[in-house]
């Protein structure tokens, strides 16, 4: 029996690559990290104006880059004419989700594959083995042109898979990823690249449940990030958002960025930001999460604004890349 059924729903995906450098006019100023950085220079050569000349506080997506004239349908690049628009920029991958297959929890198999089924934690109350956390693909679904992520607790889970794995009462959720985790002989998974870009624009439209514990995130993740050493280079998660933050917070939205590198535990390394926001992200739209990743820098969107100031964490000077396996 479900005595919980909770969702968060993608509605679409955008991933946009740009085919040449950023072309600049005027020298990068100096900036730190995480507060004042001075990215904006960015939007201000694009524009074509001065700061003193628009609101810096509220930049928009468009007045970094320019992509207009690159439709919004679901479409893959496979090679060949790029079809890029007057600023070079060109579609790589958008999904709509518009189309269910038969299989692979109706996304598109060529491109998706549901997080494989594991046990995510075991409950840490003997007295309660019901509250360990299961990933499970069926918990993912496509429906009327949204990818539908469920999290729910269920006493009487009848999924084959997990089933033979002994997981039949718990809290279960799932994910899916442009990898698919394919069982070795030494009884490990090696990941199969479905999809991979490093730089460009990714955008993703998301709408949260009004429920206390939900938690969902959008992120980009290389195979080497668990190595130490290279200073990330060969490998950073990048948090484009991470919604863990909704626990008897009076309904004050918060939202978290963050970049990971060199592993998890004692020799992580983490740079990351967590922020009140204005807006209300339960308010049962959809909101709009996007990175625009350069060689130079991240710069991090919320509804296509970034704001200066401290309500959204902007960009952080690096030059840290995926290792892209295809
Ligand atoms: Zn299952």
């Amino acid at each position: 029996m479900k005595i919980k059924k909770l969702f968060v729903i993608v509605g679409s995906v955008l991933l946009v690559a740009i085919s040449g450098v950023l072309l600049v006019g005027c020298s990068m100023p100096s900036y730190d990290a995480f507060t004042l950085n001075g990215w904006e220079y960015i939007a201000l050569n694009n524009l074509g104006k001065s700061a003193d000349e628009v609101d810096i506080t509220k930049l928009k997506v468009s007045d970094f880059i320019n992509l207009s004239g690159i439709s919004n349908d679901t479409y893959l690049y496979k090679g060949g004419n790029k079809s890029e628009n007057n600023s070079g920029w060109y579609a790589t991958f958008i999904d709509n989700f518009d189309i269910t297959y038969s299989e692979n929890s109706g996304l598109n198999p060529d491109i998706w594959a549901t997080s494989r089924h594991d046990i995510r934690h075991k409950s840490n109350k003997k007295s309660h083995p019901e509250y360990a956390n299961y990933w499970c693909s069926e918990m993912v679904s496509v429906k009327d042109g949204k990818a539908v992520v469920r999290a729910a607790y269920d006493g009487n889970h009848t999924c084959p898979v997990c089933t033979a794995n002994g997981y039949t009462k718990g809290r279960f959720t799932g994910g899916f990823e442009t990898r698919a985790e394919v069982k070795n002989d030494n009884g490990g998974f090696d990941s199969n690249i479905l999809w991979g870009q490093a730089f460009g624009y990714y955008e993703t439209s998301i709408k949260f449940p009004d429920k206390d514990g939900m938690w969902s995130a959008f992120w980009l993740q290389g195979n080497e990030m668990r190595e130490t050493g290279f200073d990330g280079i060969d490998g950073t998660e990048i948090d484009v958002y991470e919604s863990a933050f909704r626990k008897n917070n009076k309904k004050v939205s918060r939202m978290g960025h963050a970049l990971l590198w060199d592993g998890y535990g004692d020799s992580a390394k983490v740079s990351g930001h967590i922020g009140k926001l204005e807006q209300n992200l339960y308010d049962g739209n959809f909101h709009t999460f996007s990175l625009l990743w350069t060689p130079d820098c991240y710069i991090f969107f919320i509804d296509r604004i970034c704001y200066l100031g401290n309500k959204c964490w902007r960009c952080l000077q690096s030059s840290r890349i995926f290792k892209i396996y295809k």
